[in-house]
């Protein structure tokens, strides 16, 4: 994308997350920066006053002056708390959007390393590449004020262009507001040329900072996670390493400090210069408009006020220029964030709507289905051409690695196929829109997640729920009667997170309510990938028993790593290096010379 079109969309971006901070930033900082400028015209006017002798207009004017001045600080006054506050929330925002999108992108980029990496290395650069979102909108506020300076200026300067040259003496001929004014765009012209230089001189310090910076900042910012990871508080116990994290963060912290420090110096050094000059500058611009009064070219009191905006603009232009360059360098981080946010949505995903039926009646087949995983050449899927029968009950089972989870992957297309098709009722199910298509499952995968919620959030997803349905649910697992006795029944909160009477359940417990949640989902389609391998053998073996009881009518898919649940299904498929070598059922199996009967004689020994 064009340079300015990516800062284009920035700006765009930033207003729309940002739009009351802006609004409530932008009040404060005119009224902020128009206190000096309307200092200088009621000067002038009570200066002028004085001279001619007009004392009544002079009081009236100092009280106007108190009162417009109360007026400027009292906006100023009100607006900063609402500045800070939106700041906060707008900043919150902005670091969100990146997670935000992850929620949002198609889980199969979402779920690839190298859109992970990129989302890190975007939060990573956040605070220290100049293009960044937070760093623009940094930028944005040191522009305005010097804009709204510009912009008073002109208005107060424009009476040196009227200036009465007549009444000069001839031999004064050097004294012209065409020489001051010469003499400001000079003084401006070499402040800038300066300043383009040494914000080169400032540029490389600061890509020399971040790039010392980058791997130091890598490693803190992984600690910081670690330390912040209650997950890791059991290792970082037992293992005793919170000191050697803490001491590891500290040291790079400080070293950090110290090479931001160095970068600062750099920059203090390369402004000393323009500000030689600009005072240099101002002080003979003031000579010259004193001279101007002396020959009485200019009243005292435009003295003041020209002199007064002056002083502003000289070091308001140059200010403006260099940050809206430094604004618009090297887009790195936009281009960056944008291909990121660029990536494919659920919602954009499939155009036609999954056709509704009351009979559960979705017929799924998969043809010459192949796979790898994104950023990979190797396929863990192969050759897979398959139809299954709506209601039947299908075991999945193989070695570990073999491709079973996979498989499920892009049965519920979390994943899209590198080859072949997957059809529901006939029809290519990319085809279907794929919030949708997810309608139609019920999945506990192994590495499930419960929320810190109520049990009744967790299992209906959703803050209101039908209680009784719940309870149904859960005596249909068979954790129904343990709910009941809890003083809060289904609206116990899981873990502390949220509320203190929370209750840390059993890994067994949770699985259950896992299993729970899909089953309220009432979806046409269930999935158990080895939800049960928590359980103890005889509750898993009673999860089965009664598994035909829980799903009902539904077509189901379920992965076990024990074979002897998979005697309850109406057929087997075995996986074996990507491909399913055999389906049949554990009586025709068995029986079959083959990798189930392999797999079945090596789990036997241990059920006799
Ligand atoms: P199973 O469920 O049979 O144990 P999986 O479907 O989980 O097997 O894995 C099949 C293959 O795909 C394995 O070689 C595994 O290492 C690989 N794999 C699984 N998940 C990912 C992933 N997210 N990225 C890359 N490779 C993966």
């Amino acid at each position: 994308m064009n340079k300015y079109r990516v800062y284009g969309r920035a700006a765009k971006d930033l207003f729309r997350i940002g739009k009351k901070h802006y609004l409530y930033y932008s009040i404060m900082t005119i009224a902020r920066q128009s206190m000096p400028f309307i200092g200088f015209i009621y000067m002038r006017k009570i200066i002028d006053t004085l001279i001619s002798n007009r004392i009544g207009d002079t009081h009236s004017l100092i009280i106007q002056f108190i009162c417009t001045s109360l007026i400027l600080q009292l906006v100023q006054g009100m607006m900063q708390p609402l500045v800070d506050n939106e700041q906060e929330i707008s900043e919150k925002k902005m670091y969100a959007e990146a997670s935000r999108k992850m929620l949002r992108m198609h889980f199969h980029h979402a779920e690839s390393t190298a859109v992970k990496e990129r989302l890190e290395n975007i939060n990573q650069m956040l605070l220290s590449s100049q293009s960044s979102l937070p760093l623009l909108s940094l930028r944005f506020k040191y522009v305005f004020p010097s804009l709204i300076s510009i912009i008073w200026g002109i208005i107060l300067l424009h009476p040196l262009f009227i200036v009465d040259t007549a009444v000069i003496p001839s031999q004064f001929w050097w004294v012209h507001p065409g020489a001051i004014i010469t003499m400001f765009v000079l003084a401006i012209s070499i402040s800038l040329f300066i300043q383009v230089k040494s914000s080169k001189k400032s540029a490389e310090a600061l890509s020399r900072t971040i790039h010392e910076a980058s791997e130091w900042r890598k490693q803190a910012f992984y600690e910081e996670k670690v330390l912040e990871d209650i997950k890791s508080g059991k290792e970082i116990r037992l293992y005793r390493l919170s000191g050697r994290l803490l001491e590891n963060f500290q040291k790079q912290h400080h070293y950090l400090t110290d090479i931001m420090n160095g970068m600062y110096r750099v920059f203090r050094i390369t402004a000393v210069p323009t500000n030689i000059l600009a005072q240099l500058m101002s002080y003979m611009i003031y000579s010259f408009l004193g001279l101007l009064v002396l020959l009485g070219a200019l009243k005292v009191g435009l003295l003041v006020q020209l002199s007064g905006a002056l002083s502003q603009v000289i070091t308001a232009i140059p200010t403006c220029i260099q940050q809206l360059m430094m604004m618009i360098s090297d887009p790195e981080w936009l281009n960056e964030y944008y291909a990121f946010m660029d990536l494919p949505d659920e919602e954009t995903i499939g155009s036609i709507p999954v056709e509704k039926r009351m009979d559960n009646q979705y017929e799924i087949a998969v043809s010459n289905l192949a796979f790898a995983y994104p950023g990979s050449e190797e396929l863990v899927l192969k050759n897979i051409t398959e139809q299954f029968e709506v209601g039947k009950k299908y075991a999945i089972v193989g070695e570990n690695g073999s491709g079973k989870t996979t498989f499920i992957k892009l049965l519920t297309r979390l994943y899209e196929p590198t080859e072949g098709l997957i059809k529901m009722n006939k029809i290519d199910s990319s085809k279907y829109e794929l919030r949708e298509y997810f309608n139609l499952f019920g999945v506990v995968f192994q590495d499930y997640h419960l929320l810190g919620f109520s049990i009744g959030q967790n299992i209906s997803v959703n803050p209101d729920y039908n209680h009784s349905k719940v309870m149904n649910t859960l005596d249909e697992v068979g954790l129904g009667e343990f709910v009941r006795t809890l003083p809060k029944q289904s609206d116990t909160y899981l873990g502390t997170e949220f509320d203190d009477s929370g209750m840390n359940v059993s890994g067994g417990q949770e699985q259950k309510i896992a299993i729970a949640r899909s089953l309220y989902k009432d979806a046409p389609i269930m999935i158990l990938d080895e939800p049960t391998a928590a359980l103890d053998p005889i509750t898993e073996f009673d999860i089965y028993q009664n598994f035909d009881n829980l799903v009902k009518d539904k077509t189901a898919f379920y992965i076990s790593h024990r074979l002897s649940s998979s005697k309850f299904s109406d057929e087997i498929l075995v996986f074996d290096k990507g491909e399913i070598v055999q389906r049949g059922s554990h009586k025709k199996l068995v029986e079959q010379d083959g990798k189930y009967q392999e797999l079945w004689n090596a789990q036997a020994q241990y059920y006799q």
